[in-house]
């Protein structure tokens, strides 16, 4: 017997979701039809919610309800110090370390000539603007550990070369390969502390 075909649909828009395979989509759309009508419909009206209100952030990037976001908009935090991720994801990893006072630029990916990921592609020409127009001193390079993030930071620390501006790449020490959602607390707190000026 066939499930129904609207149970195969729920099934097939969930199996699209990062992280979600094949049996884990099975089970949470037959959870779903079984959970009471209230339950499922919570859900659907917390994914519209969220998707109806969640902008990118006109300055940094970063995911926001209100743009600019709290962190470009806050007089407290350091505006002469930008730390350049990879991610919206990432500034909550760095956030979550604690020792970060400055502001951040959401690149949108990292450079990656096998995927099609070219320099116009990502925040870049932004970064730019942004430049021109804030006075920072400096840019703290802080994307994954891998090929792909190194060549992309050695690209920027090229480009964005400019007098009086120091940029410096947080300390390795992250785990091999991986990006820093995955790094813990401390270790990318370390990481920022250690961080060494690009040349
Ligand atoms: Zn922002």
């Amino acid at each position: 017997m066939a499930l129904p075909e609207s149970i195969t649909a729920l099934i097939g828009a969930l199996n699209r979701l990062p992280g979600i395979g094949p049996r884990s989509a099975e089970r949470i759309a037959l959870h779903l039809v079984q959970a009471e009508a209230g339950a499922a419909r919570q859900l659907a009206e917390a994914i519209l919610r969220a998707r109806e209100r969640i902008q990118f952030c006109s300055v940094c990037g970063a995911l926001t309800e209100t743009s600019p976001c709290d962190i470009c908009s806050n007089p407290r935090r350091d505006g002469s110090l930008l730390c350049v991720v990879e991610q919206p994801v990432d500034i909550l990893s760095v956030e979550k370390s604690g020792t970060f006072p400055g502001k951040y630029h959401v690149l949108g990916g990292r450079i990656s000539p096998l995927d099609g990921i070219e320099p116009d592609d990502l925040r870049i020409a932004e970064l730019e603007q942004r430049l021109t127009r804030e006075s920072i001193r400096e840019i703290v390079i802080a994307l994954g550990t891998d090929v792909e993030g190194d060549a992309t930071g050695y690209y920027l620390a090229k480009r964005l070369a400019r007098p009086r501006l120091k940029i410096t790449r947080i300390a390795h020490g992250l785990p091999a390969g991986t990006g820093l959602e995955f790094a813990d607390e401390l270790t990318l707190s370390r990481a920022l502390e250690g961080r060494r000026e690009m040349t």
